[in-house]
């Protein structure tokens, strides 16, 4: 069936920045189906020639060698640009009618402000566009709490089944956040130790350079908890901790992710503070430059906040496989370094052998890196070349690096993301009563910020984060993994 992609906000950062250089990936990858139609949707009056040319100036100065005349010519063809209002059903019946491919299937991408989802679903079944051969794609944010979240997803539930929704965490889409079911279940050595008996404990972070600069407002609604945590980092939880799913269809994967979401041990009034730090960045030099602090960003005029731009969290899933085992989470912006990387910190075990050499800190750890490079690491112990059989011990690295893999890239998170849309698979997206869950815990833990006013902390930009973050791993006997 010929598949026309209708991209609702066409002419806007997010199209032009991910979506269309994700279907120009497709293309190169010989992974667009034949026939397939693009169109980019927006109010503005804009020429197709225009558009098209903004299009492949942007993949000409951004994809590096990736950009291919022959593959452009075969990528422009299927692009156009239609103007119209998206909330108005005479808009979308005039496309329609003009442009769309009689019978072929139709994917609607919303790259618009969640304020419209609703009355664009109400439009597209108002222009009978909305029946069972449509796929609907959105993106965070998704409400800013489980009630608000209800409300959008009210309105999508109203017109479109839940196998017609696709909610995009590009998280799901990095190679090594996929490889995470590989690595776990492909490979047998790890499964008998995937637990508490053997694992310490867990962290996951995901740590930026960036600011807030030009997205103050935005912030000031969101903050890291519910920007990255409610997604990003609890997705990528779920994936390390969920028990093997039956098979790797999407119903099996997402309802053993769910179950991991009902097992997170709620962080409320009685454990907030001991469970929780939030930091603000003030003034600090990131790499070289000199930067603001979050409240002297010039988009805040010199209002007061309270908002966290980092935020560290020890996260307890209280099920047989977990118990015992925290995974710690954090993430924020203006920190020294741009990285993401899921630690798994092994138990030592208390043996007799190397017994002067073998310290809490020097345990068998599994780094799985996320950003900017992709790959995983053991750390291991070694015997140090020499006459001495028993001393002394040396850290060694086993690196499984997916640079060579990196090297031959030729696509990115969205394009996979976008591939399996048009193959009808929701495997990587997640479901209704997982977004659920993760706004019931992140709620849960933003009333008790409030009601015991647990505040920001103040970090240095370009440092690690606030020290209160090494007093409260500290407290565990534990410290922050500091990259590789
Ligand atoms: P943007 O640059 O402001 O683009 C929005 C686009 O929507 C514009 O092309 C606008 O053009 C169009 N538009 C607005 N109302 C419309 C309507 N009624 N009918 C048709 N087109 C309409 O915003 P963005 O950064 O691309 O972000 C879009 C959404 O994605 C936001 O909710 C954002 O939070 C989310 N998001 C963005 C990113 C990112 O990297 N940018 C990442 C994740 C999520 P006209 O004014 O001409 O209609």
């Amino acid at each position: 069936m010929n598949t026309d992609i209708l991209i609702v906000g066409g002419d806007g950062d997010l199209a032009l920045r991910k979506l269309y250089p994700s279907l120009y990936y497709l293309t190169l990858n010989g992974c667009m189906p034949e026939n397939t139609k693009i169109f980019g949707m927006a109010r503005s009056a804009r020429e197709h020639d225009a558009f098209v040319a903004k299009v492949k100036e942007w993949l000409v100065e951004n994809t590096g060698a990736l950009y291919d005349d022959v593959v452009w010519e075969k990528f422009a063809p299927c692009l156009n640009y239609v103007q119209g209002d998206s909330t108005d059903p005479a808009s979308l019946e005039r496309i329609k009618k003009e442009h769309f491919t009689d019978g072929a299937s139709l994917i609607v991408y919303l790259a618009v402000p969640p304020s419209i989802f609703g009355k664009i679903c109400t439009a597209l079944e108002a222009a009978n566009m909305a029946g069972e051969n449509t796929r609907i794609v959105v993106e965070k944010p998704l409400g800013n709490s489980k009630e608000t979240f209800l409300a959008i997803d009210q309105e999508f539930s109203r017109v479109f089944k839940e196998n017609q929704i696709f909610r995009i965490d590009h998280y799901l889409g990095k190679e090594s956040v996929q490889n995470l079911l590989a690595l776990r279940f492909a490979n047998d050595i790890f499964e008998p130790i995937w637990n508490h008996r053997h694992i310490d404990h867990i962290q996951i972070t995901v740590s930026e350079t960036v600011g807030c600069g030009n997205r103050w407002d935005f912030y000031e609604e969101t903050g890291a908890i519910r920007d990255m945590v409610q997604n990003h980092l609890l997705q990528v939880l779920c994936l390390v901790c969920m028990e093997p799913p039956a098979s790797l269809d999407a119903d099996c994967v997402r309802a053993e992710k769910l179950k991991i979401l009902k097992c997170l041990k709620p962080i409320d009034a009685s454990n907030v503070k001991d469970s929780t730090v939030r930091g603000q960045y003030r003034a600090g030099v990131v790499g070289v430059e000199q930067v603001p602090g979050y409240l002297e960003e010039e988009e805040s005029q010199g209002r007061a906040s309270d908002v966290e731009t980092y935020v560290g969290i020890k996260a307890e899933i209280e099920n047989f496989r977990w118990s015992g085992t925290p995974v710690y989470l954090r993430t924020g912006k203006r920190l020294d370094k741009r990285h993401g990387e899921i630690v798994i910190q092994f138990k030592q075990n208390n043996t007799r052998l190397f017994r002067d050499q073998l310290t809490d800190n020097c345990a068998n750890q599994l780094v799985i890196h996320l950003q900017p490079d992709e790959g995983i690491r053991i750390r291991m112990k070694n015997k140090k070349a020499g006459l001495d059989a028993r001393v002394p011990l040396i850290d060694r690295t086993l690196d499984l690096s997916f640079c060579e893999t990196a090297k031959a890239k030729r696509h990115d998170a969205y394009s996979r993301l976008l591939f399996d849309v048009i193959r009808n698979d929701q495997t990587l997206f997640v479901s209704e009563p997982e977004v659920e869950a993760a706004w019931d815990w992140i709620d849960t833990m933003r009333a008790a910020w409030a009601s015991e006013e647990h505040k920001t902390v103040g970090y240095a930009a370009g440092s690690e984060g606030p020290e209160e973050s090494d007093e409260f791993m500290a407290r565990d006997g534990r410290r922050w993994h500091n990259g590789h």
